[in-house]
């Protein structure tokens, strides 16, 4: 039986808690902590190049888009947390992230038609996430709530490497 998801006290399902503390240890700290028969969690982060996760074997999924927006991923994230039986998703955010405040017109730089750069510069601009500890902690309620899961949002500091939570 899943447990309900608390939302707004950060006392989630003790299967989350233990999740996100093996996240943690395994990434803070270097544990090492032996591998897993089948994925524990679902990770959604940012795609930028600076974020290096240090999972165990065979932990989770992790998705990666701009500013860990999960609106473009939700249908995958929903299909592989039903058919593995994840119990919790954790949505990690980052410092300095370029999709807080993205310039649209930095397409200009691309060798494609104006068209389409057109198309680009609209599109960028409507995925603006602005503060991003603020977002992934509206993504995270606004998620727990269509999954029914807890979603526990976290911060990856890109000065220091280390993740925190929200
Ligand atoms: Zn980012």
């Amino acid at each position: 039986m899943r447990g309900n998801p608390v939302i707004d006290n950060h006392e989630y399902t003790q299967e989350a808690e233990q999740a996100i503390n093996v996240l943690l240890q395994s990434h803070n700290e270097k544990a090492d902590i032996p591998g897993f028969e089948g994925p524990q969690l679902a990770i959604v982060t940012c795609m930028d190049f600076r974020i290096n996760l240090r999972l165990p074997t065979n932990f989770a999924f992790v998705l990666r888009t701009g500013g860990a927006n999960t609106l473009p991923i939700e249908p995958y994230l929903a299909f592989s947390v039903a058919r593995t039986g994840i119990h919790a998703v954790a949505i990690i955010g980052h410092t300095d992230c370029a999709m807080q405040h993205p310039n649209p017109y930095v397409v200009e730089q691309l060798p494609a038609s104006n068209e389409i750069k057109r198309d680009y510069r609209s599109q960028i601009a409507s995925l603006a996430i602005l503060d991003a500890p603020e977002y992934t902690r509206r993504e995270a309620r606004r998620l727990a709530e269509r999954l029914g899961l807890p979603v526990i949002p976290l911060l990856y500091h890109v000065e220091d490497h280390k993740i925190t939570r929200l």
